[in-house]
C-alpha cells in the first residue's frame, strides 16, 4: 500500500461536446434527471448561450464545479485545444432563455450584468408569478432572481454591443407562451428549446396550449422547408437542417422530425393513440400517449389540454 496522498482531478456536473465550428453542447448531471441541454456559441467579441440549465443542482452533490458561469470560464476541454470556453471570463456575454422552466433559467443569476433575452410574445407570463410559471414553486425550489433586458420579438435578428449574431428568434408559444426558437442563418442550425424532443415524453404543462403548438410546428416546418429549398436552389454542399432541443435531441434532421411529432400529436387528437399512463401533476390529470422507454414521440400533458385542443379544432373522437 502506497503512503502517496494522490491529488484527485477535480469533478464537474457538467459534460461538453462541440457541436459545430462555433457551437458547444453542455449537459448538467441534475438531481431532477432533467439533464438539459445548455448550448454556448463562440463568437469573435460575444458567447451567446442558449438556457442555463438547473443552476448546479448535481446529481452527485460531491462534484467540485457546480457554476455553469465556472465552467465555461475555467473547464478545459479537449474539443477547444484544451482551453475553456471563455478563458477567464473575457467575451461578456448574451443570454437566451428558450423559455422560463427552471431546468432552463435556474443559472441565470450568474449572468448578472449580462444582455438576457426572453420572447416577447407573452411578457405577463414571463413577468408575473415565476416561481409558479417556472415550476420552481411545486418542486420546492428557491425561484431565481433575475432580470430580462431584451425582449425579442418574433423574426427579429440578435445583436450585442451592435454585432450581429446573424441569429433569428422566432416566437413558438406552446409549450409554455413564451417560448422561442433560434435560427442559426451560418449553420442551417434550429434551436427549439423544449417545444418537442425524441425518446422522452414531450411535456406540456398546465400553462401549455396544444392548439397554439401545433400552429408553431407548422410554422417551423414551413420555416426549415424553405431554407432547405433554399439551400438545395443554391446547390449549397450541406442541404440539411438540423435540429437541437432542450433536452435528449441534437442535431437530428430537422423536417424529418418535426413532421412525424406533428403527425403523432395529430394522431393523439383524432383519438388513434392509446393513453399509456395516467397521473395527477399540480392538481391536473395528466395523461401520457406513446410508450415510454421504447417509443420515439411521447407526449405527456394535462387531459385538459387535449380536451380544448379538440374542441378548438372540431375534431369529434
Ligand atoms: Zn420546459
Amino acid at each position: 500500500m502506497s503512503s502517496w496522498q494522490f491529488a484527485q482531478p477535480p469533478t464537474t456536473c457538467f459534460t461538453v461536446s462541440r457541436l459545430t465550428n462555433t457551437v458547444f453542447k453542455i449537459v448538467e448531471d441534475d438531481m431532477y434527471r432533467e439533464l438539459p441541454f445548455i448550448y454556448v456559441k463562440v463568437y469573435p467579441h460575444s458567447i451567446l448561450i442558449l438556457d442555463t440549465g438547473c443552476g448546479g443542482a448535481a446529481r452527485d452533490p460531491t462534484v467540485h464545479l457546480k457554476s455553469l458561469r465556472q465552467f465555461i470560464e475555467t473547464w478545459p476541454i479537449i474539443d477547444n485545444a484544451g482551453k475553456p470556453i471563455n478563458e477567464r471570463g473575457r467575451k461578456p456575454y448574451v443570454v437566451v432563455q428558450s423559455h422560463l422552466h427552471y431546468d432552463h433559467i435556474c443559472a441565470m443569476e450568474q449572468f448578472t450584468g449580462s444582455t438576457i433575452v426572453a420572447s416577447s410574445y407573452s411578457k405577463l407570463f414571463v413577468t408575473s408569478d415565476l416561481a409558479t410559471h417556472s415550476l420552481c414553486r411545486s418542486l420546492g425550489i428557491r425561484t431565481p432572481n433575475y432580470q430580462i433586458t431584451k425582449w425579442a420579438g418574433d423574426c427579429d435578428f440578435l445583436t450585442h454591443n451592435n454585432f450581429d449574431l446573424k441569429i433569428q428568434v422566432l416566437h413558438t408559444p406552446g409549450h409554455t407562451p413564451d417560448s422561442l426558437a433560434l435560427w442559426d442563418e451560418e449553420e442551417n442550425m434550429l434551436y427549439v428549446g423544449d417545444t418537442l424532443y425524441e425518446w422522452a415524453p414531450t411535456i406540456f404543462p398546465n400553462e401549455g396550449d396544444i392548439v397554439d403548438w401545433l400552429g408553431s410546428m407548422d410554422k417551423l416546418y414551413a420555416f426549415v422547408k424553405e431554407k432547405t429549398t433554399f439551400l438545395i436552389q443554391e446547390q449549397s454542399s450541406n442541404t440539411e437542417v438540423y435540429i437541437n432541443c432542450g433536452h435528449v435531441t441534437s442535431y437530428g434532421p430537422a423536417l424529418e422530425i418535426l413532421g412525424q411529432m406533428n403527425e403523432f400529436t395529430l394522431a393523439i387528437l383524432r383519438g388513434s393513440v392509446p393513453i399509456m399512463g395516467e397521473s395527477i401533476k399540480r392538481g391536473e390529470r395528466n395523461v401520457v400517449y406513446g410508450r415510454q422507454g421504447t417509443d420515439r414521440f411521447v407526449v405527456l400533458c394535462p387531459e385538459r389540454l387535449i380536451l380544448e385542443a379538440r374542441d378548438k379544432l372540431e375534431i369529434v373522437v
